[in-house]
C-alpha cells in the first residue's frame, strides 16, 4: 500500500468543501491545508500596504517575499503575517472580494501553488481550493468537485456569518458569492475547473456527514 496521500477537494465559494476536508483530515488524520487563507492573507498584505488588490505592480512587488506562514497548533491551520496570526482577520467579510481579486494575478498564483506544493510534497493530505485538482496537484490519489446551487450556497455563507456576529444582507451576499465564481472561473491563470478526472458531488440536499460518507465510499 503506497504511504502517502492526497487528496483535492475544489469547487466554488460556499459548496461546503472546507468543512468537509476539515472532518475528513479528521477521520484519515492527515493534514488539512486550505489554500483560500493563503489568497485571503495576500489581500489582506495589500489592503495592509495601502495598495489596490487588482495591481499586480504593487502586489509583484512584495509577493516574493512575502512573510506569509501556515502553522498547526492543537491540529487546527492558523495563518501568520508578518509574524502576526490572522487567522481570524482574514475571515472578515470584506476580505472575500479582495481575495478573489487578487488570487486572479498571475504572480500570486505562481508564488501560492509553490508552497502549496512544497506543504503538500511531504505528507498525507487534503487540500481545498478552485485550482487544486486541474494545476496544484494534478497527480492527486483522489479529486473531487464539490459543488451547490448559489442559492444554498449564499444560505450556508449567511448563516457561518451570522454565527459569527455579523448582520448580512442575502441578496448582497448572493450577488457577492456570483461575483467570485464569475472572476474564479474567468481569470486566465489556472482558473476554477472541474478537473477532466474528478468526482463531481451536488451538496445541495446533502448533508455534511452524507457528503463525507460519499467521499470516504471511494477511498480506499
Ligand atoms: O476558499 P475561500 O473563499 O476562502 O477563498 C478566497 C478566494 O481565494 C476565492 O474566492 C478564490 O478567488 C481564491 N482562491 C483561489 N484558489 C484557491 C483557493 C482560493 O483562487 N486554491
Amino acid at each position: 500500500m503506497k504511504n502517502k496521500i492526497r487528496i483535492a477537494l475544489d469547487g466554488p465559494s460556499g459548496s461546503g468543501k472546507s468543512t468537509v476536508a476539515k472532518e475528513l483530515s479528521k477521520k484519515l488524520n492527515i493534514l488539512y491545508l486550505d489554500t483560500g487563507a493563503m489568497y485571503r492573507a495576500v489581500a489582506l498584505k495589500t489592503l495592509n500596504l495601502g495598495k489596490d488588490t487588482f495591481d499586480e505592480k504593487a502586489v509583484s512587488e512584495f509577493i516574493d517575499n512575502i512573510d506569509l506562514q501556515i502553522r498547526y497548533i492543537s491540529g487546527s491551520q492558523h495563518t501568520f503575517l508578518d509574524g502576526d496570526d490572522v487567522s481570524e482577520k482574514i475571515r472578515e467579510p470584506r476580505i472575500s472580494m479582495q481575495a478573489s481579486n487578487v488570487s486572479s494575478l498571475k504572480c500570486v498564483r505562481l508564488k501560492m501553488v509553490d508552497m502549496q506544493r512544497k506543504i503538500a510534497a511531504d505528507m498525507s493530505c487534503v487540500l481545498d481550493g478552485r485550482d487544486i485538482g486541474s494545476f496544484v496537484l494534478p497527480d492527486a490519489d483522489y479529486k473531487f468537485y464539490i459543488t451547490a446551487g448559489v442559492d444554498v450556497r449564499a444560505k450556508r455563507r449567511m448563516k457561518e456569518l451570522e454565527e459569527k456576529g455579523y448582520k448580512v444582507d442575502f441578496e448582497k451576499l448572493k450577488k457577492e458569492i456570483e461575483q467570485r465564481d464569475y472572476n474564479d472561473k474567468n481569470r486566465d491563470f489556472a482558473p476554477l475547473r472541474c478537473a477532466d478526472d474528478a468526482i463531481i458531488i451536488d451538496t445541495s440536499d446533502m448533508t455534511v456527514t452524507e457528503v463525507l460518507n460519499k467521499i470516504l465510499s471511494y477511498i480506499k
